[in-house]
């Protein structure tokens, strides 16, 4: 068991083969929905959370695809939403006219996304899509329409695969739940 600060780092919620089994079946059916490109589907892998998601979701798919990355800042250390969303890192190429697919970690309150996708809109992309390894629908602030969706997760923080508590842990393999000791209150 580890403890970072206050928090342990619990028990597994979604193992490795799991993830990657899903994984394999999110790009099965993201390749169907793009049966004509016109150019490359473009990843937009929201950092940092997103990357190792990003990374397996790519090598899975057959069709074409280009990588680009945002950063948004919407959690400190905390486990809790800030309330608040700015983006610290935008897309490096014009989106115009593009198929544009989001992949996202992990929607809690909705507020990333929704920031994100009216940003991205603003790119005037040919369609915009979202899809999310793990959906978390007990604190939803925004609707959010997430197209592809990995795995419907009860209401736990967790950690691993991209995922990280103060910023450590994001290369577990499996996926875990973080517990607060009740006298950490
Ligand atoms: P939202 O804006 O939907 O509330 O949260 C989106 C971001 O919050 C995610 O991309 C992720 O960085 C962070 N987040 C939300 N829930 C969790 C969680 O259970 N564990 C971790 N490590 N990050 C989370």
């Amino acid at each position: 068991m580890t403890q970072v600060g206050d928090l342990i780092v619990g028990g597994i919620l979604i193992e490795d083969t799991a993830i990657q089994r899903r994984v394999e079946e999110l790009a099965a059916e993201i390749d169907a929905a793009y049966p004509v490109l016109e150019q490359p589907l473009v990843l937009i892998c929201v950092l940092k959370g997103s990357i190792l998601f990003t990374a397996d979701l790519a090598r899975a798919l057959t069709i074409p695809v280009e990588l680009e990355f945002v950063a948004c800042r919407s959690y400190g250390d905390a486990t809790t939403s800030s309330g608040t969303v700015e983006l610290v890192k935008d897309v490096s190429m014009t989106l115009r006219d593009r198929d544009v697919l989001m992949v996202e970690d992990i929607i809690d309150t909705g507020l990333t996304t929704s920031f994100l996708r009216k940003h991205l809109a603003t790119h005037h992309p040919r369609s915009l899509r979202l899809v999310s390894l793990l959906d978390k629908r007990s604190h939803r602030m925004r609707e959010v329409q997430i197209d592809f969706r990995g795995f419907d997760i009860p209401d736990h923080f967790v950690v691993g695969y991209g995922l990280d508590v103060a910023q450590r842990l994001r290369n577990l393999r499996d996926i875990h739940v973080v517990e607060v000791p009740l006298s950490a209150g």
